[in-house]
Order: C-alpha cells, then sequence, then structure tokens
C-alpha cells in the first residue's frame, strides 16, 4: 500500500516508485522482478511478471517492496502452484 509516512520513524519524506535495477551484461540495466512460471513445459514456459518498485524513507532509509501488478501475480501464482 502506497503511505506517506514512514512505518519506522514517522517521516515523511517518501519517495515513489522508484526503479531497483540490477546491472546485466555490458551494464544492461533490468528491473529487478518478481517471476512465476505459469506452465510446465519443458521450454518456452510462460511467465507472469511484475517488476519491483521502492517506496524509500528519505530519514531513516526504510524500503518497502510494491508491484504494480498484483492481481495478475496473485492469479499467476494459484495458476502455478496447480500445475
Ligand atoms: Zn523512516
Amino acid at each position: 500500500m502506497k503511505t506517506d509516512i514512514c512505518s519506522v520513524c514517522g517521516s515523511s519524506k517518501i519517495m515513489h516508485d522508484m526503479r531497483i535495477v540490477d546491472f546485466g551484461h555490458g551494464n544492461a540495466k533490468n528491473d529487478l522482478s518478481i517471476e512465476i512460471k505459469t506452465t510446465d513445459r519443458l521450454l518456452f514456459n510462460n511467465f507472469e511478471k511484475g517488476a519491483l518498485k521502492a517506496q524509500i524513507c528519505g530519514s531513516c532509509g526504510k524500503v518497502d517492496l510494491l508491484v504494480n501488478n498484483p492481481s495478475d501475480l496473485w492469479q499467476a501464482y494459484l495458476k502455478a502452484k496447480a500445475l
């Protein structure tokens, strides 16, 4: 849930929707993501992905992680559990 008050220190210096990147080959930036495999094939499986976004407190450094597509991930999670 988005909030404007830090749950740890009560500060209102909250930075929203901060991208979290991983540096891949040749310093290519990739969004750190949740990945759920929704098919159980040997090759060419389908995946549901959700990029992680961070809310960071500018006072104490508390970081909260969010995804933008929680309902899509939930559906994929249910599907994956049934495989
Ligand atoms: Zn804080």
